[in-house]
């Protein structure tokens, strides 16, 4: 038997592009030298980074300058930056901007900047998400006022996939003179992205395939932002240390790439969903956000297993050699059913049964179906041993 990865969402495996663009680096590209000195062998490796940042600015618009794209460890770091770096720059500019408005089903990445900004003299709203996990516009709306400094709801998100309408929540959210920002983790190249809408946009290159480690955040020039991180100059003082020239290259190289092949990756991801669609056809297992109703990333499916704890079912899979998550591999270890599913109001019960199936065009439709077989079995086994739950 051999192994099938269903957990591109959490780490994409990495492309072979990727890897040959490594590759090129570490034996053709790099200096060698610390690209913030002063010699020439630090400007050739600075100017590596600052092609890498063309690269990245291209494949989320043309619109983006590469000077407004910053290199960060991840998209952890980017929406950390963000986050705090711009309702503290809205503060700093209008002394009246004390509130935050963020959706219920962010990142923990996100979520876990509640406190901070709450111990920093902010309120934080979390604005409600429909069944389908799109953004509540009306409670958008009622919540944004002059005092609002910044809004920040996700591209598409991490667990069930659902893409919101950031052009509309960014047009509502300026009527009122809030900042916009968007963690584009998992919509990056998988989806097609409104750069012009938002002041700040954070990025992952693990997420597409590059390397782990490396990240990006596109801060719109001039926006109002305070610095959160010291110890340095480098990327403009919006993250300082000294970067990870590798990372950036491949992401950079990999960034053009598939912004290329976008169109033609997402048909052939589409058609591996609707072969999962199709295979729980008549069967107890039914998708978590209908995707005829509100768009969704093709490659992230969360699925519903009545009466099925989410974690047994998870280890059956993987018994069985098909690696999958329940949910958000940043919060794996916490035990309980996930907030983001919670939110979309069906119950404690209900968020218990989820997991998260996620791919790309590289699986094999015969993966996929051997996937479905075993899926169905394995709810069918745990029913037949009455053995519902981990503990
Ligand atoms: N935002 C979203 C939506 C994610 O899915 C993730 C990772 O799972 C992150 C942020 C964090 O990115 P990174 O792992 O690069 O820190």
């Amino acid at each position: 038997m051999s192994a099938c990865y269903l957990d591109t969402a959490s780490r994409s495996l990495i492309r072979p592009e990727a890897r040959e663009a490594a590759l090129d680096f570490l034996d053709h590209v790099t200096s060698g030298a610390n690209p913030n000195s002063l010699h020439a062998a630090a400007k050739h490796e600075a100017n590596v980074l600052d092609g890498a940042r063309k690269e990245i600015a291209g494949a989320l618009d043309r619109s983006v300058r590469p000077s407004e794209i910053h290199f960060t460890s991840g998209g952890t770091e980017a929406n950390n930056i963000a986050v705090l770096g711009l309702a503290q720059g809205a503060r700093k500019k209008d002394a009246k901007k004390t509130k935050v408005l963020i959706s219920a089903i962010e990142h923990a990445s996100v979520l876990d900047l509640v406190d901070p900004l709450e111990k920093n003299g902010f309120s934080v709203c979390k604005i409600a998400v429909d069944k389908n996990g799109v953004v509540d516009l009306d409670a958008l709306s009622r919540a944004l006022s002059p005092e609002v400094a910044l809004v920040s709801v996700m591209s598409a998100n991490n667990e069930f996939g659902t893409v919101q309408p950031i052009a509309r929540i960014a047009q509502l959210a300026h009527d009122e003179g809030a900042l916009v920002h968007t963690d584009a983790v998992q919509a990056f190249l998988h989806a097609k992205l409104d750069v012009s809408d938002v002041d700040a946009l954070s990025l992952s290159a693990h997420k597409i395939g590059a390397l782990e480690g490396t990240g990006a955040l596109y801060l719109k020039a001039k926006t109002p932002f305070s610095k959160s991180r010291f110890g340095g100059e480098q990327e403009s003082g919006v993250r300082v240390g000294t970067q990870n020239v590798c990372g950036a290259y491949v992401f950079g190289r990999l960034s053009s790439i598939l912004k290329e092949n976008m169109d033609a990756r997402e048909k052939a991801t589409r058609a591996l969903r609707n072969q999962l669609k199709k295979g729980i056809q008549g069967t107890s297992i039914t998708f978590t956000v209908d995707d005829t109703s509100a768009p969704v990333l093709s490659g992230i499916a969360s699925l519903y297993a009545p009466g099925i704890d989410k974690d047994l079912l998870v280890m059956a899979l993987d018994s069985l050699g098909f690696y999958l998550s329940a949910g958000s591999a940043c919060t794996a270890a916490l035990p309980g059913p996930s907030g983001a599913v919670l939110a979309l109001g069906r119950g404690n019960d209900f968020a218990n049964s989820v997991i998260r199936v996620s791919f790309d065009e590289r699986l094999a439709p015969r993966d996929m179906t051997a996937f479905v077989e075993a899926l169905v079995r394995s709810v069918e086994e745990i029913w037949s041993t009455g053995r519902f739950s981990c503990v």
